[in-house]
């Protein structure tokens, strides 16, 4: 900075006011604190109150540093713009922003049930009491109750596993991608496994499959063309060098028109007549049929096993609406090497995901209760009649607080399963769509992401649309909050 002798200032930036003036303007870090600390005394401060000291000075350490660019670049100008009476409501609105938790809750409008990206399943309360006491108390996690002597932690799911597939053994590890690796590590390292070419996916977040199998150490053998794999196709490939034939379900795409994969009891005639092992990636895995429900087609993971599959894997937090696992069925002799393979020790699940997961397979062993007590499963099999009443009353909630600020309709429109589950089902429901008035769609979308909690929803068509199929009854108060806060309405 040069200093011309008028008591003026120029920096290098172009900055003429009387930067230095302002810059002792700036509130010390004590008043700082003090003005904090007196918002946390009264009733709206439990958030401040409750905060980590050192947490708290080194956001009024960064909101400090805040004033300091903007007097430079001259945001600031005038002396009252610094005074802490006028800084208070924004240094409270900075300091609650960096306190809150990076992850939290999040409003999904999207009507996309098993959203990959927030969190997939939400777990039955029976699941969530599970994950609750196993996390704050001692447990018999590795410790057999009948010897006294050390235990295993799949003892406690394998039997549920066993009775709701047919299969004679089980094992649960961190994901289905976890599953596969491992399988294909214990019975294909170093030599072939034979995959029809149109099974060769990519399920996003970049699990590939053949990437995958590549980590294992198997050798992919892809057969067929990308839309037609005939069984000569899977027989020729077999040699002296094949392990295994895998099937993958296809889960996020559907090719359509001249198609044709190979049916699982036909590549279960091949598999036998050559001693190879049939192992199959269902993917999502579901224990119900769900074509009564609007979701046809998807054979349930009992079917595959009957059907001669040797060793099946799905998802725990796909349309199963458990916890994040990998789980594996299959033939005894082929999970119990699965189970010694050391990939197990660091492929594990934890307790909780323990928990969680035997308390849902219990809900499992009587289908309703299953429909009506993991959330998956319910908001899957919710009926259009239910969420048209919950459209309207939504709608109506926020034609009556709003109104001046968007415009309410509720349309039809679909919802999705997700996680590359049921890619062709659409499944019917009613959409409550807002058009903003006094702001840009995307504008309201990006403001959405901002409130607390969070709503995302989906924009088309220029409108913002709410499915309240993922959308819990009492969740609609927090919608019109965000909402409120998002429209700037008071
Ligand atoms: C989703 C999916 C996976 C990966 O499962 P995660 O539980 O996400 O690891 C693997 N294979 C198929 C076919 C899938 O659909």
């Amino acid at each position: 900075m040069t200093d011309d002798g008028s008591g003026r200032t120029e920096g290098g930036n172009g900055m003429t006011s009387d930067a230095g003036a302002l810059f002792r303007r700036i509130p010390a870090m004590d008043h700082v604190l003090a003005a904090l600390d007196a918002v946390a005394a009264g009733r709206d401060g439990a958030d401040l109150r409750d905060a980590p000291r050192p947490l708290l000075k080194d956001l009024a350490d960064e909101f400090l540093d805040l004033l300091r660019e903007e007097i430079r670049t001259g945001a600031v100008t005038d002396p009252a713009q610094l005074e802490l009476s006028a800084l208070t409501p924004r240094l409270v609105a900075y300091a609650r922003r960096g306190l809150r938790p990076r992850f939290r809750r999040v409003l999904n409008a999207t009507g996309v049930v098993v959203h990959t990206n927030m969190g997939r399943s939400l777990l039955a309360p029976e699941a969530v009491a599970a994950v609750a006491g196993a996390a704050a108390r001692y447990s018999n996690l590795e410790f057999d109750l009948t010897t006294g002597a050390r235990g295993s932690r799949y003892a406690h799911v394998e039997e549920p596993l066993c009775r709701l597939t047919g299969a004679e053994a089980a094992l649960v590890v961190n994901n289905n991608a976890a599953a596969v690796l491992i399988i294909l590590d214990t019975l294909c390292k170093g030599r072939e496994v034979v995959v029809s070419r149109g099974q060769l996916v990519e399920i996003g977040g970049s699990f590939r499959i053949p990437e995958v199998m590549a980590k294992s150490g198997a050798v992919l053998r892809e057969v067929g063309a990308t839309n037609r794999t005939h069984l000569r196709d899977y027989a020729d490939a077999i040699g002296p060098e094949t392990a295994a034939i895998m099937k993958v379900h296809t889960s996020n795409y559907r090719m359509v028109g001249f198609v044709k994969q190979v049916p699982l009891p036909e590549l279960k005639s091949l598999a036998e007549e050559n001693g190879l092992p049939l192992i199959e990636d269902l993917g999502s895995g579901s224990l119900l049929r769900l074509d009564g429900d609007g979701l046809p087609g998807e054979p349930t993971v009992r079917e595959v096993v009957e059907q001669g599959a040797d060793v099946v894997c799905f998802s725990g937090d796909k349309v199963l609406g458990g916890p994040q696992a990998g789980i594996i069925v299959g033939r005894r002799e082929i999970v119990e090497r699965i189970k010694k393979n050391q990939l197990n020790r660091a492929l594990r699940i934890d307790k909780m995901t323990l928990a969680a997961l035997e308390a849902t397979l219990r809900l499992y062993q009587d289908p309703e209760l299953a429909r009506r007590r993991v959330p998956t499963l319910a908001m899957l099999t919710r009926p259009l009649v239910s969420l048209r009443a919950q459209a309207a009353r939504l709608a109506g909630l926020l034609r009556k607080n709003l109104s001046g600020h968007v415009e309410v309709a509720v349309r039809p429109g679909a919802s999705r399963v997700g996680g590359g589950a049921f890619p062709e089902s659409d499944l019917p429901t009613a959409l409550v769509c807002l058009k903003p008035l006094e702001i840009s769609v995307d504008g309201l979308r990006a403001a959405l992401l901002d409130t607390d909690p969070p709503l995302v929803g989906r924009v088309e068509d220029d409108e913002l649309r709410l499915d309240p199929r993922t959308l819990a009854a009492d969740e609609h108060p927090l919608v019109l909050a965000a909402l409120r806060r998002a429209l700037g309405v008071e």
